[in-house]
């Protein structure tokens, strides 16, 4: 079994490169990302590697199904970036469903805790001897109402937490869950009546730009918004319209609807040509991480196991437990 492993970073190495050695599969680390001219370096393999930001296109599938690539391994839970009908017949398509829900949820509060407390800021300003607490005033959680938007595996994780801060929380999920308790609302009453608003469905043709200029007038004023699920979840002109306007307290966004090739790379000597997201990073209350919920030992260590376990299963031909499908 020989898996081409497309933009490596060291971490990458550090959990799959052992696993990888005890089950006997061969891997290729390579930094390129995976892209219409770099796909060629999939030539001999079984499987290719890829994450979050390498767009598989139509045009990939047919390549790598030529060179013989039988799978795709996707080392994360979201499949967006994947032609999945493309691949319909010539590829199968494995990923990580679930690998640890409370490393992106609590990161989802780690952000809402920072942005409402302005620790971010607070912790630069005594870098610099600015003792001053002038305009760093937050407010508190505690019985104040927070909507969360998808009750999945993250979102109930997420719950969890919102409940130990003592908030009344309201739900939104075409499909709810019945054994959870928590009140299901429409999604225009979770925006109207929300204080906090935090986003963990996944990006879908019904998703993509959930929070537009529209959804973001229904909100109260003073909303915090949190993103740690896909950057195309919000209409970024629409959030620049509304942070200048100040509807929002603070937004939390650890995605970004066109963070590939940003996102997860040192660009610190580089010309921002991103007008949007050069915007973004001048409001002080927003929080722009890139794209690290998922970024926890334990985490690494499940999806690297899992997606040996998948490569595993691709080598015998079936059946496939985490088929994106
Ligand atoms: P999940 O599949 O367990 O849950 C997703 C939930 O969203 C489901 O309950 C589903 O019914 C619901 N949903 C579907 N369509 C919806 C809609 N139109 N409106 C509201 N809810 C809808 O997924 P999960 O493991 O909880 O992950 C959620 C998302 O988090 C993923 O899709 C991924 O985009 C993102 N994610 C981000 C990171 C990160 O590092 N920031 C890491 C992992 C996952």
């Amino acid at each position: 079994m020989k898996i081409v492993f497309f933009g490596t970073k060291p971490y990458d190495k550090l959990w799959f490169e052992p696993l990888a050695k005890e089950y006997g599969i061969d891997v290729d680390f390579v930094e390129t990302k995976c892209a219409e001219k770099s796909v060629v370096l999939a030539k001999g393999a079984d499987a290719i590697c890829v994450f979050v930001n390498d767009k598989i296109t139509a045009g990939m599938i047919d390549k790598l199904h030529e060179m013989g690539v039988k799978g795709i391994l996707l080392r994360c839970a979201g499949f967006n970036n994947v032609d999945v009908k493309a691949a319909k017949d010539k590829m199968v398509i494995l990923r990580v469903p679930s690998y640890s829900p409370e490393a992106v949820a609590e990161y989802a509060m780690a952000m809402l805790l920072t942005v409402n407390r302005k620790t971010h800021r607070a912790y630069t300003r005594t870098r610099d001897f600015n003792m001053s607490i002038q305009g760093l005033m937050g407010t508190n959680l505690h019985g104040k109402c927070a909507g969360v938007i998808g009750t999945g595996k993250i979102g109930q994780a997420m719950i969890r937490m919102l409940k130990g801060f003592s908030m009344d929380i309201l739900a939104y999920d075409p499909y709810p869950n019945e054994n959870l308790d928590v009140t299901y609302v429409t999604l225009e009453e979770l925006i109207k009546k929300s204080d906090i608003i935090t986003l963990h469905c996944p990006l879908t043709e019904e998703t993509k730009h959930l929070i537009n200029r529209e959804t973001i007038s229904l909100m109260k004023d003073n909303v915090y918004l949190i993103n740690t699920s896909r950057g195309a979840l919000i209409e970024s002109n629409s959030l620049i319209e509304g942070l200048l306007n100040k509807k929002f307290a603070g937004a939390g966004l650890d995605v970004y609807e066109e963070e590939a090739g940003v996102f997860f790379e040192d660009r610190s000597d580089d010309i921002i040509t991103d007008e949007i997201l050069a915007r973004l990073t001048t409001f002080p209350n927003v929080l722009i991480t890139s794209h690290m919920g998922f970024f926890t030992s334990e985490a690494m260590e499940a999806i690297a196991r899992c997606t040996i376990e998948n490569a595993l299963e691709l080598e015998k031909g079936g059946p496939y437990t985490n088929e994106v499908k």
